[in-house]
């Protein structure tokens, strides 16, 4: 297979035909049982499976590794402030743009209160809870019910005890090396299958989205849309620029993988293993950083998510006629911030935590119901800027720590040519990913 990419960029476009042709057949009872909720429905579900059951190893072997191969335990803490500061920083200027674009369009004005649907809404979970969720009282229960925070920070310990060990630790350390080739491959095969699971889980979602629910919220849907937009094209670009001096057009083009299952899968939680391989494998970053940049930006992370939330919060008080000053809209960034890193990384999680959001700033929870019939929708693209945050903050944070190859970054390698050659890369011990990353001089484009 040439380009991976654009297989599964193909299976994304005729995802989306056949999904609008059985949207258009939705009445046709044995289309909608055999294709729509039959044959697509295991194929998507399937998929989503095989990706899901590959974030528990991929975060646990990869941090072992990546924290344990660190010579200087400050390095990690040094790595932690910057990452946790640039993603907060990132989050709030995501929300700035969205409540300007909110603020200067006003898409809730004239809104007619009557267009909205009935749900049922569903407890927001106390930030509490969210703070308590960083402690793993049982590692197998953290894994098993995809508590990745806790699994993070249990990898942490573990893998910083091994560098405390010596001898032992280094023993370990190779064991988790070699895993950590093996779980790439894992990553690499449910790549492969990926032109065909994406098609699928695109065509279910325009075979049962509801587009008239579109026309009445296209205000609202093109204000997030256009905020989404300013922070993914110009807000990210500019960062990485200023910050790193790195090509942004070169960043766009390593991402794009990320982008794509995000888009399709919206679960920012389920395309780590394909962020982690992006920003490694194509881009250079070394594993010691992006190890914990991206399972930690992944869940904690969501920028795109917060627009969604700014935005919305600013059409509901707009449509129910309710006046927000200048306190409410710094309360809504400092609530939204802290919203989207309560928000699992899941479909649909950011418009539970929305109801936090409005609670704060005194606006009826049941707007919600306003603006729920676009957020499938709108929930793809926004996953797709979470994951797109993540990779930048990643590049700038190893840049600045001297962990980014940028022979790497800036070649035309795909990281896909890595994938064909012996895992017996004769690098025990030492980077064994960035190694592995590197450019193969003899071998290029196998794909
Ligand atoms: N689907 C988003 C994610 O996984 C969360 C959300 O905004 O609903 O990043």
């Amino acid at each position: 297979m040439r380009n991976l990419t654009l297989w599964i960029l193909t299976g994304m476009v005729s995802g989306a035909i056949a999904g609008l042709f059985l949207n258009l057949g939705k009445d046709v009872e044995i289309l909608q049982s055999v294709l729509t909720d039959g044959i697509l429905y295991v194929i998507a579900q399937g998929f989503v499976a095989l990706l899901t059951v590959l974030i528990v190893p991929v975060v646990v072997v990869s941090l072992i590794s990546g924290t344990a191969s660190l010579n200087d335990i400050r390095r990690l803490g040094r790595v932690g402030v910057k990452t946790v500061l640039l993603y907060l920083a990132t989050t709030a200027i995501a929300i700035t743009v969205a409540l300007t674009a909110a603020v200067a369009i006003s898409p809730g004005k004239d809104f007619n209160l009557e267009a909205a649907e009935e749900i049922e809404l569903r407890e927001t979970p106390p930030l509490t809870a969210v703070a308590l969720d960083l402690f793993p009282s049982n590692i197998v229960d953290a894994a098993a019910e995809g508590k990745i925070l806790q699994v993070i920070v249990f990898s942490i310990l573990f893998g910083m005890a091994m560098t405390m060990a010596g001898p032992a630790g280094a023993r370990v350390l190779g064991l988790f090396q070699d895993l950590m080739e093996i779980v790439m491959k894992l990553v690499m095969i449910v790549i492969w299958v990926a032109p065909i699971g994406v098609f699928a889980l695109i065509a279910r979602v325009f075979a049962t989205e509801g587009f008239e629910a579109i026309p009445p919220l296209i205000g609202y849907f093109m204000v997030v849309v256009l905020a989404l937009v300013i922070h993914g094209l110009v807000v990210y670009p500019l960062l990485l620029k200023l910050l790193t001096g790195l090509d942004p057009v070169k960043f766009g083009k390593k991402i794009w993988p990320a982008q794509i299952f995000a888009f399709s899968t919206t679960s920012s939680a389920a395309t780590i293993p394909i962020t982690l391989r992006a920003v490694e494998h194509r881009m250079g970053v070394d594993n010691s950083v992006a190890s914990f940049t991206v399972p930690l930006g992944a869940t904690v992370n969501m920028d795109g998510t917060a627009i969604m939330q700014g935005v919305a919060t600013v059409f509901i008080a707009q449509a129910y006629g309710l006046a927000l000053g200048v306190p409410d809209y710094l309360m809504v960034i400092l609530t939204a911030t802290l919203a989207s890193i309560g928000t699992a990384a899941v479909p649909g999680a950011g418009l539970i935590m929305l109801a936090m959001v409005l609670n704060q700033v005194g606006l009826p929870v049941e707007g919600i119901a306003l603006i729920i019939g676009v957020d499938r929708l709108l929930d793809m693209i926004r996953t797709a800027v979470n994951v797109t945050g993540d990779g930048t903050v990643t590049c700038i944070v190893a840049a600045s720590e001297n962990s980014l190859d940028r022979e790497i970054f800036n070649s035309s390698h795909t990281g896909e040519e890595n994938d064909s050659r012996s895992s017996d890369s004769g690098n025990r011990g030492e980077r064994p990913n960035r190694e592995a990353a590197k450019p193969v001089a003899t071998k290029p484009e196998t794909k």
